[in-house]
């Protein structure tokens, strides 16, 4: 059998967070390890204290991958542009990813920045700019819009995106390595929207703390390193790309037309976008965002990888009796799980109900079939406030 390849391309070092104490490398090895995650990325790769952290924790492998234990690292990091384009104030965030530290060393020393401010660097360039400068460094660096319907930083999020990714890059469009769905979307919500059809999408966490790694993930089976990685998604590869694991987009934080500090919430296309309590602009939810650019095509025969929806393994346990994340039941039960298959992934995907029940209580594996056959009621999140699935084993 091919080797599978979990990656995890887009998180955050214990730098980022003053609470992610536990994303140092040993860190994200571990959650990763139980998650089923087994290719990470740096994050923060820019950030001169990560940098030397991670120069002296990971190996070379020679094929543009780290290696650290068992699993492997990439080289990456999200930076934010600002800059100024058709007449509005741009925020967008990108992942990037590098086959080496001396192409990440030729982009900082390139790049007009103090570093040591932020492990996000703020960067004034316009995309365009941007995108050509790295390619002229290295065309292995590798360039994924992330979260890219957020209303704050996606670049086509509703307050400073763009209407279309070309608008964005200009004449660097086809440098744009694939796209991050981000937790709010998915691929066929995105691909309602027909100047995404051309792009791959690939899903990621955007984890600032352990729990979070691999809540979204893409799926590769029998690639070999760095460029087969990235040329695999770029080209769509059905041989090698086999599925994107996505939460629920209404679990996302910003799925549905909102105001947080009035618990007020709307799903549905109407031109009202004022908050009927105080009166305030509502955060513009990714849903709305997707419906106004969308041509009204059925999405689905454009979707070029399959992807499925998860919930995390405690989640699901927790659900199952009835109590909250937090409780001793759960915690029992996650840990036998994983030491009977190895990793939440396994558990959750890979693995046959009738083998699961060996293990888990019938009322886990009700759970879990209905996880699978996505029997869920939905309470879409809001302008920051996260959503809730409810699993109707
Ligand atoms: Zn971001
Ligand atoms: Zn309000």
């Amino acid at each position: 059998m091919q080797k599978i390849s979990v990656i995890d391309l887009h998180l955050h070092s214990h730098f980022s967070i003053p609470s992610s104490k536990q994303m140092d490398i040993e860190g994200i090895y571990n959650f990763a390890v139980r998650k089923g995650v087994n290719v990470l990325g740096t994050g923060d790769a820019l950030f001169p204290k990560w940098h030397k952290e991670i120069v002296n924790e990971i190996e070379p492998c020679g094929n543009g991958l780290f290696a650290y234990k068992t699993i492997n690292f990439i080289l990456t990091a999200e930076v934010n542009l600002v800059f100024e384009s058709r007449g509005k104030d741009r925020g967008i965030h990108l992942v990037l990813t590098f086959p080496d530290f001396c192409s990440v060393d030729a982009l900082s020393r390139a790049l007009n920045v103090d570093f040591d401010k932020s492990a996000r660097p703020t960067i004034y360039l316009t995309a365009y700019q941007f995108v050509n400068l790295a390619k002229k460094i290295n065309p292995r660096i590798n360039i994924i819009p992330a979260h890219i319907w957020t209303p704050w930083f996606g670049v086509l999020g509703s307050r400073h995106g763009f209407d279309s990714i070309e608008e964005c890059f200009e004449e660097e469009t086809l440098s744009v390595t694939g796209l991050e769905t981000g937790l709010s979307s998915d691929p066929l919500l995105s691909y309602s929207v027909e100047n995404v059809r051309s792009f791959t999408m690939i899903s990621s966490s955007d984890a600032h703390s352990p729990s979070r790694i691999g809540r979204e993930a893409t799926v590769l089976k029998g690639v070999e390193g760095y460029d087969d990685i990235f040329n695999s998604i770029k080209n769509a590869d059905k041989e090698k790309f086999v599925f994107t694991i996505e939460e629920f987009p209404e679990q996302g934080k910003y799925f549905a037309d909102g105001h947080k500090k009035c618990h007020y919430s709307k799903l549905g296309f109407t031109n009202n976008e004022f908050c009927p309590i105080c009166g305030k602009k509502l955060t513009i939810g990714v849903w709305h965002r997707i419906m106004q650019l969308s041509d009204a095509e059925n999405p689905s025969r454009f979707i070029k990888i399959p992807f499925i929806h998860l919930l995390p393994l405690r989640d699901v346990i927790a659900q199952a009796f009835k109590v909250g994340k937090l409780a001793k039941k759960v915690e029992t039960e996650y840990n036998k799980g994983v030491e009977a298959f190895y990793n939440e992934l396994n558990i959750l995907v890979f693995t046959s109900l009738n083998e699961i029940r060996s293990v888990f209580p019938e009322n886990i594996v009700k759970a879990i079939d209905a996880l699978r056959k996505e029997r869920v009621k939905k309470v879409p999140g809001y302008d920051g406030v996260y959503g809730k699935i409810i699993l109707e084993a």
